[in-house]
């Protein structure tokens, strides 16, 4: 079984040379009377959450510890599984090579946390539930049905509690929550404009995805005075995938009882020194709601974004982006352009055909 491994601890911005192809001997079949499954993983998921988990494995190997500040779906039989065999773990879907557990047969699909490698070994508990692909390609149970989609609708909805009408902005939008926020504001009736790092991410927010507007952060010199261009009427909603002097001009531009979503911040994850400093005066007196959540909060709206997500879908109304790479040797490749924009949409790596 060939897996990818963090070798050297990461610091900063990611390398590809942080990360090693191993291999080890693997028996395809599972231990008779245990609950192990043994998986053929067909999709992963790279995700700009795993640095700050990369972070926390290299850093914590000396003490047999694994915290991670991050966690959506983590699974905690991993804490024993990956000290030993230094995998990394990650959403995906794979197919069942052999099961001891009596939920999954032999070539049954399945989705949930198996690991960068070409196959899959869980014991004990871990996260997996059988797949309906509904007749969407697997790889949209990776993306768009899996912590994509559940954290830009619940972010969303539920986070940014939005009116009809009112201006939403999203950064890091072309990205794979941002697409989908953006998206699901416009349906519900909000004024939105992006952010994104490329004029032809741009172009694809205002001309594919239906963004009222979008600019490139990297053109303008000053971020603030270029939200004030954007939203003249100032901000009601920021959805923040990006956190520093992106959070700054937003709180300078949100209008009384704004509401923020502090999704992520991957402008902070490579570059410690990097730390919003909102003017909490303007937080103050206008009374900005600045809310941090973590999509595992959520999963009792799956049933709602699912049924809502597809019917969208199969009108026509909501559109997917997907970025996918072939092959093991492209995860290290993969996960490194996040930080530099290299992807547009979900990023995925497909390992193997069904
Ligand atoms: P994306 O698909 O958006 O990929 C990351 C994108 O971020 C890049 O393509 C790049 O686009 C942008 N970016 C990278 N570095 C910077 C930087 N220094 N400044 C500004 N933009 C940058 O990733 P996701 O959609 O998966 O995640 C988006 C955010 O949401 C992340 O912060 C992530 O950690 C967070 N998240 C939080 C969850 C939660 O439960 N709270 C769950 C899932 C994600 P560009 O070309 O525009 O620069």
């Amino acid at each position: 079984n060939r897996y990818v491994t963090v070798e050297t601890q990461i610091n900063g911005e990611p390398k590809e040379s942080n990360f090693e192809i191993k291999s080890t001997p693997l028996v395809l079949s599972a231990e008779p009377g245990s609950n192990d499954v043994v998986l053929k993983n067909l999709y992963v998921s790279i995700d700009p959450y795993q640095i700050n988990r990369l972070k926390a494995y290299t850093l914590t190997q000396k003490t047999s510890g694994y915290a991670t500040a991050i966690t959506p779906g983590q699974a905690t039989c991993w804490l024993f599984y990956f000290y030993f065999y230094s995998v990394i773990d990650a959403y995906g879907v794979a197919k069942v090579v052999a099961s001891e557990n009596p939920e999954f047969e032999k070539d049954d699909l399945v989705v949930g946390m198996i690991t960068w490698g070409e196959y899959s070994v869980l014991k004990g508990q871990y996260m997996l539930r059988k797949l309906d692909p509904m007749g969407f390609p697997l790889s949209y149970h990776v993306g768009i049905f899996a912590f994509s989609g559940l954290t830009a609708y619940a972010g969303f909805f539920e986070v940014c509690k939005p009116k009809k009408g009112e201006k939403v902005f999203v950064s890091a939008a072309s990205g794979s929550v941002g697409h989908l926020v953006g998206q699901y504001a416009k349906q519900f009736g909000c004024y939105v404009v992006g952010c994104a790092g490329s004029k032809e991410k741009v172009a694809l927010l205002k001309d594919k995805l239906g963004f009222d507007d979008a600019f490139n952060y990297k053109d303008e010199p000053d971020l603030k005075s270029a939200l004030e261009k954007y939203f003249p009427e100032g901000i009601d909603i920021y959805f923040d995938n990006v956190g520093a002097e992106m959070l700054e001009a937003a709180v300078s531009n949100m209008n009384t009882f704004g509401r923020i979503a502090a999704c992520g911040v991957i402008s902070e994850y490579t570059d410690s020194g990097k730390r919003a400093a909102p003017n909490m005066l303007e937080i103050v007196y206008k009374r900005i709601t600045i809310r941090g959540f973590l999509t595992a909060d959520f999963m009792n709206l799956y049933p709602d974004f699912l049924s809502a997500t597809v019917d969208h879908l199969r009108t026509g109304t909501l559109h997917t982006l997907e970025d996918i790479s072939t092959g093991l040797e492209s995860i290290p490749q993969a996960f490194v352009g996040l930080f530099h924009g290299g992807n547009v949409g979900k990023k995925i790596v497909k390992l193997a055909d069904e």
